[in-house]
């Protein structure tokens, strides 16, 4: 499991704290600058969409009015009654009038550019003349009749002119005599012209500008009757279908158009009319700034989290390695090794721990030293120590001289000893000297004492045994140890000791003098070469 060093708690914890407030923080500030964006967006896509709505109102106001001026022309209404006096007569087509009209019709049309065509109908929507002449008849729409009664004018649908491609919208008023009687219609083809020039404008001003926001008008079906986008500028036919945003969307709606482009639009109805503003723009262009920022902060979160997670690595590495260092020195003295002390370098709670356990140990270290000194047995041999093997050599001694009996020392000093020390420690040489003692004490016979006389000093007690067998149980000793198999962590150790023997005659020594023969004895061995034995003189 993850979670179950403390090194990795530290770390995840650290990791969780900075990584969850930045994201809930982060993600918190996304939405809101989201939102914000997007009601800002639409209310300035309001403002221009409302703004259109009024213009296009305004202008179709415009050309109403104009068209009642000249409807309202002395010249039209006489014209217009005198059509209708000589139909009643019975005359087809009165050239007279007809010609008449087309010069009025004609010199309008040199004023005002923007009439495609002018064209007058009877009181019944017959066509009576139209300027400039065309094969093709125009005609009014359908409910004509019904519009003049509600709204005192005609309006037609947007359309195209064949030739051209221009978006066209034939409006009309009625054509009254001197007592109100309505006896035609004065109608025009006129191209937006104004109006498209005004709409562009209201595109081009502020924000919207190379936004890729699209200004359109479009009519009940959603064909696009007017585009004042710039790019669409001279774009004809085909491509005017629009993808419109649901019906029930009168805010800020998203969708693909028809270019499969995601965007956000605002439809705005044009009352009176069938049309409505449409106004779109791109969604990418709009989140590229907010996506920017995002971005940049995940950056930084990212930058953050990894010199958080460095420094609690780091922190967690302080905590982790003296308690790593602790644990071994702990494992140390359950293995028995006291002689282990931990480097004191901190001054934290840590290195207040490591003080305790360094004096716990001193403590464990006296205890076991006043109990050596208490007990019979030398604690890291398991042999008899000191006091015990001269207690039981002055018996030895006694037993010697009562019944007259021979016996031998053997005084055994490990070699070079101090290098195994220095070269491996202190903890290998206590090592090697428990596993010397245990071959020793396998060479031992059963009425024989073997004991540790001091540091890596033996002394073997042989009972019944003159200088000649001494001479053999001391080889025997000797090549024990140098062909044994002594190791430390797995690794061989080639140990040998040196031996000097002291053969006890009956009456003639005492302890202190066969010790010192033996040693001496000892000595010559360890001149004479080591890894041998010697005979003390007599
Ligand atoms: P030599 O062949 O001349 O006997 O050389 P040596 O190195 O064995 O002799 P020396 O007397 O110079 O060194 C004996 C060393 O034994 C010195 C002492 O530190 C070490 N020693 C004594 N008692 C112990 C013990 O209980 N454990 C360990 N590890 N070392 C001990
Ligand atoms: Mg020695
Ligand atoms: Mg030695």
């Amino acid at each position: 499991m993850i979670l179950s060093s403390i090194r990795n708690r530290i770390l995840v914890f650290s990791l969780a704290a900075t990584l969850l407030p930045s994201f809930i923080l982060g993600w918190m500030y996304f939405q809101q600058s989201r939102q914000a964006l997007l009601d800002n967006t639409a209310r300035e896509m309001k403002a221009v969409a409302s703004q259109a709505e009024r213009e296009t109102l305004l202008w179709l106001k415009e050309h109403l009015y104009e068209l009642r001026v000249f409807s309202g022309s002395y010249l039209l209404s006489e014209a217009m009654g005198n059509y209708r006096r000589l139909q009643l007569e019975g005359e087809e087509n009165p050239q007279d009038v007809t010609d008449e009209l087309k010069s009025y019709l004609s010199l309008v049309r040199d004023k005002y550019s923007y009439y495609s065509k002018l064209l007058v109908f009877d009181n019944q929507g017959q066509l009576i003349v139209q300027e400039p002449e065309d094969q093709e008849e125009a005609a009014l729409p359908d409910d004509w009749q019904a519009q003049l009664e509600s709204k005192h004018a005609v309006m037609g649908e947007f359309h195209r002119e064949d030739s051209t491609g221009q978006p066209l919208l034939m409006l009309g008023v009625p054509i009254t005599s001197e007592n109100d009687n309505v006896e035609g219609v004065l109608a025009a083809e006129i191209q937006p012209v104004e109006l498209l020039i005004t709409l562009r404008s209201l595109l081009s001003k502020n924000e919207n500008k190379g936004s890729g926001a699209r200004l359109m008008l479009i009519d009940s079906q959603g064909e696009v009757v007017l585009d004042a986008t710039d790019e669409n500028r001279g774009e004809t036919g085909g491509k005017w279908k629009l993808a419109l945003p649901p019906d029930e969307a009168r805010g800020l709606a998203p969708y693909r158009n028809s270019q499969g482009k995601d965007v956000l639009g605002l439809l705005m109805p044009v009352p009176g009319t069938s049309w409505a503003v449409l106004m779109e723009k791109p969604r990418d262009l709009l989140f590229t700034d907010i996506e920017r920022v995002r971005n940049m902060a995940v950056l930084v979160v990212a930058g953050i989290v990894a010199l958080i997670g460095g420094i609690a690595w780091l922190l967690a590495r302080e905590i982790i390695k003296p308690l790593g260092e602790l644990t071994a020195a702990a494992r140390e003295v359950a293995k028995g090794n006291l002689d282990v002390t931990i480097e004191l370098r901190r001054k934290d709670e840590l290195g207040f721990a490591s003080s305790v356990f360094n004096d716990m140990v001193g403590q464990l270290r006296r205890s076991r030293e006043r109990l050596e000194k208490l007990s019979n047995t030398d604690f890291l041999t398991r042999l008899p120590n000191r006091a015990a093997t001269l207690e039981a050599l002055s018996g030895m001694l006694k037993r010697c001289q009562r019944y007259s009996r021979v016996f031998s020392l053997l005084m055994i000093d490990v070699d070079h000893f101090k290098s195994i020390n220095d070269r491996l420690g202190h903890v290998a040489g206590d090592e090697v000297l428990r596993q010397v003692a245990s071959i020793l004490r396998e060479q031992m016979r059963e009425v024989d004492i073997i004991g540790r006389y001091g540091g890596e000093e033996f002394i073997a007690l042989l009972d019944e045994t003159d200088e000649e067998s001494a001479q053999v149980a001391a080889e025997r000793i000797r090549r024990a140890i140098a062909s044994s198999e002594i190791t430390y962590q797995g690794s061989p150790l080639h140990v040998t000791v040196s031996i000097g023997i002291a053969v006890a005659e009956a009456g003639n020594d005492d302890a202190e003098s066969l010790i010192d023969r033996a040693d001496k004895a000892m000595y010559h061995a360890k001149q004479n070469g080591r890894d041998r034995f010697e005979l003390a003189a007599g």
